[in-house]
């Protein structure tokens, strides 16, 4: 089946109880016991396993083409509970522009654990490859990035990561499955932050990690869901597999729009740089159209000028909101360098913008008086 007919029927049927098309929400924490003391319906207590969750897993994992998904209540939830599989001294190869919160997890959270991190420049494959050491378990991939946009090649990360026996993790968030399928190109497990395009009305919070094979990291991370209880309320879960029905139609729309916008802002003298990967001049272009099916609903802008001349620009806005996230219905626009605290490497004229269901035209206008 296409992706259209997964999101919309991937994990879900009618219910059995009542015929309800749209599923009910199952609140219940705990399941009876048939006489002989087994669960027949599969459920026994709902933080080991809840028919929402079930159905939002099964879901995912079939949009990506993976075998089993695990959702968390969070995408740093998601991200914990991998690198909590790993062990004191285990290596991780992860992206230097890699998502500012898995930085602080690993720094952080799990700064007692001595784990070995190489940040890296994960478009230059020679120092990937080059970064690989006996004790590397983990390869971390997150593409597009945040914020730049920087494209990874996934084929080629999954095949350095195969040769050195290390498990691939690709962070899907900015290139939900209706764009990129990491798992197609060789990637062992994916993981998104569904807060933003997967639930995609900014109203739900929740992770995800997919995985392609069976393998002790994704045998660890349902540990720390099920054990460890990290596990979402049946309420989100719902919310976010509601919003998953619309996922294609919201996406391609949301690219289209992000292209023109791009463009628009290209041609614009008060802007000095605009990274899309959709541009013929982004140099992860030639990859993102190997590996992409559209370039996503990201774009980045810098102003022509100081920090303050990007903060000016964003208090103009009528039509976009100032605020962090991304991938809901509305459109936003964030001054990144200020959330990302004072190590950011996000340069300080930098702004993000999330492209959301807005018309385009209204959109380029908004941005045509802030820039003014
Ligand atoms: C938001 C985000 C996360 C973290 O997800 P939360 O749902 O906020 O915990 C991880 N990776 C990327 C790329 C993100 O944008």
């Amino acid at each position: 089946m296409h992706i259209e007919t997964l999101a919309v029927h991937a994990g879900r049927r009618a219910d059995p109880a009542t015929g309800a098309v749209a599923p009910p929400i199952s609140l219940s924490t705990t399941f009876e016991r048939a006489p002989d003391g087994e669960y027949p319906l599969g459920f026994s207590y709902s933080r080991e396993g809840n028919p929402n969750r079930r159905s939002l897993e099964e879901c995912l994992a079939a949009l990506e083409g993976g075998t089993e998904a695990l959702a968390f209540p969070s995408g740093m939830a998601a991200v914990n509970a991998i690198i909590q599989g790993l062990e004191p001294g285990d290596h991780i190869i992860a992206p230097d522009d890699v998502y500012y919160g898995v930085r602080k997890v690993i720094g952080e959270v799990f700064g007692k654990w001595r784990l070995d991190v190489s940040y890296t420049d994960m478009t230059d494959l020679e120092a990937v490859n080059a970064g690989i050491r006996p004790n590397t378990r983990l390869v971390w991939v997150e593409t597009p990035s945040n914020p730049l946009l920087k494209i990874t090649d996934l084929p080629a990360i999954a095949a350095i990561a195969r040769r050195a026996n290390a498990i691939s993790v690709c962070d899907g968030t900015f290139a939900p499955p209706v764009l990129q399928r990491p798992l197609e190109w060789g990637i062992d497990m994916v993981v998104h932050s569904t807060t933003k395009y997967i639930g995609g009305h900014s109203d739900a919070m929740g992770g995800v990690l997919i995985t392609k094979f069976q393998n002790y990291l994704f045998e660890r991370a349902r540990k720390s869901q099920q054990s460890g209880g990290a596990v979402p309320s049946p309420f989100d879960c719902w919310l976010i597999l509601r919003g998953v029905d619309t996922l294609p139609c919201r996406v391609r729309v949301q690219s289209e729009s992000a292209g023109r916008i791009a463009a628009f802002l290209k041609r614009h003298e008060a802007v000095e740089a605009v990274h899309y990967p959709g541009m013929a001049d982004h140099p992860g272009h030639p990859v993102a159209v190997r590996q992409m099916a559209g370039f996503g609903g990201m774009v980045s802008m810098q102003v022509r000028g100081t920090r303050e001349m990007a903060i000016r620009v964003g208090a103009k806005v009528r039509i976009f909101t100032r605020a962090t996230s991304l991938g809901g219905t509305h459109s936003l626009i964030e001054h990144r360098a200020s959330i990302e605290g004072p190590d950011t490497r996000t340069p300080q004229n930098l702004l993000r913008v999330s492209v959301g269901l807005e018309n385009t035209e209204d959109l380029i206008g908004d941005l045509e008086q802030a820039l003014k």
